[in-house]
């Protein structure tokens, strides 16, 4: 069978006769199990995907389908589904099952979408190359020996090897972009609270936002428009309307682009993404855009601020994992005390543990001004220079990442080291803005590189429109 890169080809082929949605579920069955060793899944849901393909066959016959119908996706292993397990790639979770779905992969389900199974991620979204699972690392398909990024690794692999078509992941520093960029597909951080957070297991709910990979700009917009929109279980949730993002309005034929000298001229940006940013710069200039640099010297202070707020947020959402109400329980408990010390302790990985601490530290009387105050301030300022330059631009132009895929092991040692590659994620999301990362060009290793765009909150419409243009240019 063919491999397929957008939905509507697959449509084309399901209506001609020449597929049926069991072909088309075994086949992506057929590829996950030949590519184990990426272990891009926790769980395959095999009989249950080729049960529902079989009814939506009776369907698509009947003429009853709905408009995802021929879509197989994939969740990353924080977002809950009904009677199933999630486990945010943690320990703590390991035989915790969902009593119910979260609201984004409900409204794809309703729409006929098949989702193929659960995937692999860094333990509740910690982490930039999916090394921080307790079900292992997942690896690049491109090449077996370096990492897909993260925390939505799995997520990204699947999309990267023909597991599935599109992947739900989560971004609250880059973990849909970052990988993304290292597997060579599209990844979308949309506006935070365009998407109900219903159903996704918390990290830093301020910054949470759910993500989408495909290869296809027209399958990224109508999974948005599909999941988007208010929800009465997330108070948090915009009541924006939500246009229709598939048909691809908003296009306009020339745009005014910024694009940031700081994050050109840093010493840590690999020179093959520089001079793919450059060349970029060129074609769209080259196309009749307005491509202007405009300095923003705050970017220095963008990954601390999240860091501490993250870390802030996430000692108090992991504070439920306590070993009392569900998940891991110590069996080494003599009182309560030793009950919460020892689930957490043994349920909890190393990163995890880590950003604990760090975000119980930041929050405690002596610190709070110091550290957690001073970052809020921090983020209403990037915010408020952000939105300074997007009044005059509709776009900024940013690598994704500073460098391609790195090895397995290359940053485990070092922290640090690890979080530098969020380095140009977190603006969209201490911002909350909408980001998208596109894979243009490749590295002297033949690894791919992904550019980023950013633009004004809920204005995802221009951003699909203009990604498909770069695309094209490409
Ligand atoms: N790598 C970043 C972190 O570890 C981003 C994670 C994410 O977006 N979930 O915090």
């Amino acid at each position: 069978m063919k491999s397929y890169h957008r939905l509507s080809d697959i449509r084309n082929d399901l209506q001609l006769g020449n597929l049926t949605c069991q072909q088309l579920v075994s086949q992506y069955l057929k590829n996950i199990e030949e590519q184990e060793h990426l272990n891009a899944f926790i769980e395959v849901y095999k009989d249950e995907a080729l049960a529902k393909a079989k009814d939506i066959d009776q369907k698509l016959k009947k003429n009853q389908a709905g408009k995802l119908a021929g879509l197989v996706f994939g969740i990353k292993d924080l977002l809950c589904l009904d009677k199933h397990r999630v486990s945010g790639g943690s320990k703590i979770l390991s035989n915790f099952e969902s009593q119910f779905s979260a609201t984004a992969v409900e409204a794809l389900l309703k729409e006929d979408a098949i989702v193929i199974g659960r995937q692999n991620c860094d333990e509740f979204g910690m982490g930039s190359s999916n090394e921080n699972s307790a079900y292992g690392a997942v690896k690049n398909a491109l090449d077996v020996n370096k990492v897909p990024g993260g925390s939505s690794g799995g997520s990204a692999v699947a999309v990267q090897a023909d597991m599935c078509l599109v992947s739900l992941g989560t971004d609250t520093g880059g973990s849909v972009r970052q990988p993304a960029a290292f597997c060579g597909v599209i990844g979308l951080k949309p506006t935070y609270s365009r998407i109900s957070r219903w159903g996704l297991l918390a990290y830093a709910s301020s910054f949470d936002t759910i993500g989408i990979f495909s290869k296809s700009i027209e399958d990224n917009a109508l999974v948005l428009e599909t999941m988007a929109g208010a929800d009465r279980k997330d108070a948090t949730v915009s009541k924006t309307p939500v246009p229709s993002y598939s048909t691809m309005k908003g296009t306009q034929e020339t745009y005014r682009i910024a694009y940031l000298p700081e994050a050109i001229e840093t010493e840590a940006l690999q020179p093959e993404i520089k001079s793919t940013l450059l060349a970029t710069i060129e074609s769209l200039k080259a196309a009749g855009h307005t491509v202007e640099p405009v300095s923003f010297p705050m970017l220095d202070y963008v990954l601390p601020a999240y860091y501490i707020l993250t870390t802030a947020e996430a000692s108090a959402n992991l504070s439920r994992y306590d070993g009392a109400h569900y998940g891991h329980r110590s069996p080494h408990v003599h009182d309560l005390e030793s009950l919460y010390k020892n689930s957490r302790t043994e349920g909890f990985g190393e990163e995890v543990r880590r950003r604990i601490l760090l975000g119980t530290f930041v929050l405690s009387a002596s610190y709070y001004d110091a550290y957690y105050t001073k970052a809020q301030k921090v983020r209403r300022l990037i915010l408020k220079e952000t939105q300074r330059i997007l009044e005059e631009f509709d776009f900024i132009v940013i690598p994704t990442t500073p460098t391609t895929a790195f090895k397995l092991g290359e940053h485990t040692k070092n922290p640090l080291e690890m979080y530098m590659a969020d380095l140009f994620t977190v603006q969209a999301s201490v911002t909350g803005l909408p980001a998208i990362s596109l894979p243009i060009g490749k590295d002297a290793e033949n690894m791919p590189v992904g550019i980023q765009i950013m633009t004004n909150a809920f204005d995802e419409a221009k951003l699909f429109a203009f990604s498909k243009k770069l695309m094209k240019n490409n």
